[in-house]
């Protein structure tokens, strides 16, 4: 194996990997920093951040009025110290990319403009048309090239991470050109891999997006908190899953059921539309399950109407949501509704991680989707996870930084990158047996749509957790069809359904143990939210047999926990 050594290493090069990049090079140019990634980092799913980024810029806005709206948003479950650092720290960020050369959309007179977004007060979501996570990515791609003391690896598979007594010593990567495995050593490793979508069949999610770094950590000991707390989007296009930017619904969008209701009236009577994500989505699950829904060829859907905006605002506001309605959804928004329904759309819970971004594996740091702060509680509002991206990449890049600049290598133990060889190359892509991946995969997707979707019930979540169990011990006995060295996708999708079946399964199992409904984690044999039991957030440990359960406070500063009503 080829041996590389680097002071931190990143792994990701999403908005989070990017921006840890270049708050690290900008402390200090004596660091020698590598950003690794499986994909060019212009394919990171963050380029396809559609609807904006929140950020209090205006006077009649407030950091308390972001706080408490993200808090609120939250149900109560977010850290209100991490929330209150990360509001105070957001419009520099906006302000950073504004002069790195982000195009954002302005005001006539030339003031960065904001749009309103599900479960904000105020509209302070910034944005760049409604590509916004594209213009983000290509900003802080061209910034972070400018640094010559950042090296990229890009198409490098990383598989595990190498931890001695608790501190993180380096990690493992597949060069995919080569098909060879290679060993890191570092001080600090960021993981900025993303969330876990992917687990689910009906997602907004690239296909990339399959949680590998959440599953690196926890292997190794850390925990992953919060993994029952999953994000359903109302507005995935039928029937491909492909986001339908709330920004829509922000810009003045209707959603109409078969009968031709606004039935938002029923659910939210003041927020309508723009109630946070959990509410809307709830409520178009309850019009599909009640028979209200649209029915076509590919099942029940409810009606985005965006044709009163007109042609011309749709345009200039919404130009890539009207060219992805007429070529995946064959429809165009200028003339007709939309048809959409509820997506898999985040990852509430991840790594567990503190306000500096720390793990508890020294020397280990996660930022971006993958890890859990814990920012957005029982449910993220729109706008809130590009934003938290920045803030806290940039965190993850000076901490890592200040850290790798006082500490040593530690000595990296060769055996355990040889067993990891023997895991990967034998293990995986030797296994001879008789299943095939993709056809594992689809179960496990189909199993999470059905059994852990918006309404869950302890019997569902009992059974998904048997299948999901069958489907690991069915995982055994794979066999990779290619067995070439040159991007061989077929190992590389092994690879990421052994890692999304450790993720389904404690996102099962956190999800059983929560007997109670919160945010975006409905039970319908528990349906109210009990403070007295469950203002907790839960951590996920692993061992040979399953997770392990803890329970830990929220932190609670101002806002002490009341009823949530839209
Ligand atoms: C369609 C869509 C629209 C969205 N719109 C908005 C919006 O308007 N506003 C908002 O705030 N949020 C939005 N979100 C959410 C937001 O975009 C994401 O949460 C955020 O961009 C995640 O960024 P990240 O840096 O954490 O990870 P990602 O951008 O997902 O990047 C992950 C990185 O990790 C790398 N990686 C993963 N596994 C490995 C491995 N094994 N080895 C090496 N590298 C690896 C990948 O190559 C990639 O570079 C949207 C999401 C979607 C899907």
């Amino acid at each position: 194996m080829e041996k590389h050594a680097h002071d931190i290493v990143i792994v990701g090069a999403g908005l989070a990997g990017l921006r840890a990049a270049v708050a690290a090079a900008e402390l200090s140019s004596k660091l020698d920093i590598a950003v690794i990634s499986k994909l060019h980092p212009l394919r990171s799913h963050s380029v396809c951040a559609q609807g904006g980024t929140a950020a209090v810029m205006r006077e009649k806005d407030s950091f308390d009025l972001h706080a408490f709206d993200t808090v609120k948003g939250a149900d109560y479950l977010a850290d209100q110290d991490v929330v209150e650092f990360f509001v105070r720290q957001a419009p520099r960020e906006i302000i950073l990319m504004e002069h790195w050369g982000c195009p954002w959309s302005r005001t006539p007179d030339g003031k960065i403009d904001q749009r309103p977004f599900g479960g904000h007060t105020y509209p302070r979501a910034c944005f760049a048309a409604d590509m916004t996570g594209f213009h983000e990515m290509h900003t802080l791609y061209g910034k972070a090239t400018t640094y010559s003391n950042v090296k990229f690896y890009d198409e490098w598979f990383a598989t595990s991470l190498i931890v001695e007594n608790n501190i993180v010593v380096g990690l493992t990567a597949i060069e995919l050109k080569t098909g060879e495995m290679h060993t890191f050593k570092a001080k600090a490793v960021v993981m900025a891999t993303g969330g876990h979508e992917r687990i689910y069949e009906f997602t907004t999610f690239s296909h990339t997006t399959t949680g590998d770094g959440m599953a690196m950590a926890y292997r190794v000991g850390a925990p992953l908190e919060d993994m029952e707390f999953v994000q359903f989007h109302p507005t995935g296009l039928v029937p491909s899953g492909v986001l339908i930017t709330e920004g829509a619904r922000g810009e003045g969008g209707y959603l109409y059921n078969a009968l031709g209701e606004r039935f938002m009236k029923r659910y939210a009577p003041e927020k309508m539309e723009l109630a946070p994500r959990d509410v809307v989505s709830r409520a178009e699950q309850t019009e599909i399950l009640e028979g209200r829904a649209f029915m076509g060829p590919y099942g029940p859907y409810i009606a985005l109407d965006l044709r009163h905006l007109g042609e011309e605002k749709i345009n200039e506001r919404l130009p890539l949501i009207r060219d992805v309605a007429i070529k995946l959804g064959g429809v165009d928004p200028v003339k007709e509704p939309i048809p959409i329904r509820p997506a898999a759309h985040y990852s509430m819970g991840g790594i567990k991680a503190n306000i500096r971004t720390e793990t508890p594996i020294r020397g280990l740091y996660a930022a971006g989707e993958c890890s859990c702060l814990s920012l957005h509680g029982a449910n993220r509002l729109g706008t809130n996870s590009t934003a938290e991206c920045l803030v806290f990449g940039a965190v993850a890049g000076e901490e890592a930084a200040k850290y790798a600049m006082s500490a040593g290598f530690h000595e990296f133990p060769e055996e355990k990158a040889l067993a990891e060889e023997k895991r990967v190359f034998d293990g995986i892509l030797g296994s001879e047996g008789g299943e095939r991946v993709p056809q594992l995969r689809d179960e496990m997707r189909r199993l999470m749509n059905t059994k852990v979707w918006i309404f869950r019930t302890g019997e569902e979540l009992k059974s998904a957790l048997k299948e999901v169990r069958t489907l690991k011990e069915r995982f055994k006995n794979i066999k990779v069809e290619d067995r070439g060295k040159t991007f061989n996708t077929g190992f590389t999708a092994a690879l990421q359904l052994d890692f999304m079946l450790d993720l389904a399964e404690v996102t099962i199992i956190s999800a059983l143990a929560r007997t109670e409904s919160r945010g975006a984690h409905s039970r319908l044999d528990y349906p109210n939210r009990d403070d007295e039991r469950w203002l907790v957030h839960t951590l996920a440990y692993y061992t040979v047999d399953g997770p392990r359960l803890e329970y830990v406070p929220v932190t609670i500063t101002k806002w002490q926990p009341t009823i949530r009503k839209y």
